[in-house]
């Protein structure tokens, strides 16, 4: 997961519709384009998801804008209402960029392993894990067909930019004596970049 700096409520959003282009607009720019759960970018189906479920149709939660979240409708219909007490991305004491770790897969249709980083008398502990179960199925449930579609393409994106920035570090490896200065600092360049566009 990733930290969320939120804007404040737009001024332009005057109605009570929470999937009002003002309201997308701004989530996509606060959400950095990614869905806070499966943390993929520039993603089709956008939905906007509520932190806490609006039961009972409560209004209050349906149109608070501090429970308004960017969520690919993948992770949307796997969090539904079941999934409730959570680690929260806009919450900065929450350290959601260090509580879970998150590996790729070793072979192509293993898993993504998914662990609790904080020790068991975090106050985060129990919270991390009940965060953890929900991402274990965003990320590896594939149920349905759409489900699968989607959990196929979440896969080959990790696995895709995982063996580029392993391919990166075995070059820069195994050129470090006969590499020029100019083309070490490119292949280091590179590495860099592409851990900067991942902690964005
Ligand atoms: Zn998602």
């Amino acid at each position: 997961m990733f930290k969320v700096t939120r804007s404040d409520k737009p001024e332009d959003w005057t109605n009570s519709d929470y999937t009002d282009p003002v309201v997308v607009k701004q989530l996509k720019k606060d959400f950095l384009s990614k869905c806070y759960l499966c943390e993929q970018a520039d993603f089709g189906n956008v939905n906007v998801e509520h932190f806490v479920p609006h039961l009972n149709k409560s209004e209050e939660l349906r149109t608070d804008w501090n429970n308004l979240y960017y969520a690919c409708s993948h992770c949307n219909g796997i969090k539904g209402s079941r999934h409730k007490e959570l680690l929260d991305c806009c919450e900065e004491s929450h350290n959601v960029d260090t509580a879970i770790s998150l590996e790729a897969p070793s072979v192509p249709n293993g898993k993504i392993i998914l662990t609790n980083t904080l020790t068991n008398d975090s106050d985060l502990f129990e919270l991390t894990n009940k965060t953890i179960a929900l991402l274990e199925q965003c990320y590896n449930n594939a149920n349905s067909g759409n489900q699968q579609i989607s959990h196929q393409y979440l896969k080959e994106k990790i696995l895709e930019e995982h063996a580029y920035l392993q391919n990166l570090r075995f070059e820069l490896k195994k050129g470090l004596n006969r590499l020029i200065q100019r083309e070490k600092d490119d292949l280091v360049e590179r590495i860099s970049n592409m851990l900067k566009r991942a902690c964005k």
